[in-house]
């Protein structure tokens, strides 16, 4: 077992297990996440005989970063895991703090037409402490600290529910890496019944929708999650979280030239969304070379965006990030794949 999977929670349950006090467990995570150590041996208020034990229950192993991407205002990782399967993280230089874009999966079985990550069907889903490791490696590597988490990378994260839940509790703890609830975000393609679930947990965490299309005819022609879940029962499931969660929910909608992009979708989108307490995030697209989609120039962009405002929705137009170093999501895994 990693112990980067264990939450404070399930330390202490581990401490009171070998008979010893649970504040053990604050101590251990001091060590790991504030003080950063790399191996058992250096915490060394705990207690010799106490090490042994975690040694022999626990590693502390991380994934190795195998290549970096640096551009204006962001860092693009490609990481090897244990088992030698690639994994990616961007992170993004904001005038509000540096924001993290972490995978949930090796591959993606959601198999969006637009999306480069999908290309490579999921082989597995990411540990905890896979997801963890990403931030304290990046932390590390740019000595910064990050204050943004978004799951935005390789995988559906609620297709991968349990362990990217325990991300969070982990990740969130005030005793350890402590980002706040509000500052980390779920995108999910639209998985009805997890919608529903997370809705029950009434986090504080964000949830964001990846939309891209205002009617079922399109949408089911970019995302096959659609066929399952189509619109109505995905607006259906935000109208009951926000009942339940007073926290505004995202839309996001990647602008592909000539799909989805023209005035009649800016006006169906509107009626679709109104009376929502949502925003909606217009993406540039990231364009790849094995996928044709185009990109959506900038003046119809922000077309599209005025369009919205005047029919009363909020709406932000996503800075554009590292379109020279490969940003789209899980290019970088791929080109690597390709190169070798
Ligand atoms: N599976 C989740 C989270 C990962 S994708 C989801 O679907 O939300 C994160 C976001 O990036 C999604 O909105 C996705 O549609 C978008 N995305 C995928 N490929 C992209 C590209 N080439 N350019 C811009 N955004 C992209």
């Amino acid at each position: 077992m990693n112990i980067y999977s264990l939450s404070r929670k399930d330390l202490e349950n581990y401490f009171e297990s070998i008979g010893e006090k649970k504040f053990k467990a604050l101590q251990v995570y001091d060590w790991l996440y504030k003080k950063k150590v790399a191996s058992f041996d250096e915490m060394t208020n705990i207690k010799k005989d106490i090490i042994q034990k975690l040694k022999e229950e626990f590693t502390m192993d991380k994934p190795e970063i195998i290549k970096v991407q640096n551009g204006k205002d962001v860092h693009k990782y490609l990481f090897n895991l244990k088992d030698g399967e690639k994994i990616e993280a961007v992170l993004m230089n904001h005038d509000y703090g540096n924001s993290l874009c972490v995978s949930t999966e090796v591959g993606c079985n959601m198999g969006c037409a637009f999306c480069e990550s999908g290309r490579l069907k999921k082989r597995r889903n990411l540990s905890a402490c896979e997801m963890v490791t990403q931030i304290l490696l990046v932390e590390e590597n740019l000595k910064m600290k990050i204050s943004h988490v978004v799951l935005m990378g390789i995988g559906e994260p609620f297709d991968n529910y349990e362990n990217v839940m325990k991300f969070i509790d982990i990740i969130n703890d005030d005793n350890g890496i402590a980002i706040g609830a509000r500052h980390i975000t779920v995108s999910t393609c639209g998985i009805v019944p997890k919608i529903r679930e997370f809705a029950s947990e009434k986090r504080q965490v964000n949830l964001a929708i990846s939309l891209h299309a205002p009617n079922d005819e399109l949408r089911s022609k970019l995302m096959k999650i659609n066929k399952v879940y189509p619109i109505k029962e995905v607006i259906k499931a935000v109208k009951d979280y926000l009942k339940i969660n007073n926290r505004k929910v995202t839309f996001e909608y990647i602008m592909l030239k000539d799909v989805n992009d023209k005035e009649k979708h800016a006006i169906e989108l509107s009626n679709l969304l109104k009376g929502l307490n949502c925003y909606v995030n217009l993406i540039p697209y990231n364009e790849t070379s094995h996928i044709e989609f185009k990109k959506t120039d900038n003046k119809n962009i922000m077309k599209f965006y005025d369009l919205l405002k005047k029919n009363k929705i909020n709406v932000t137009v996503r800075r554009e990030f590292g379109s020279e170093v490969e940003a789209a999501c899980g290019q970088l895994r791929s080109n690597y794949e390709e190169e070798k």
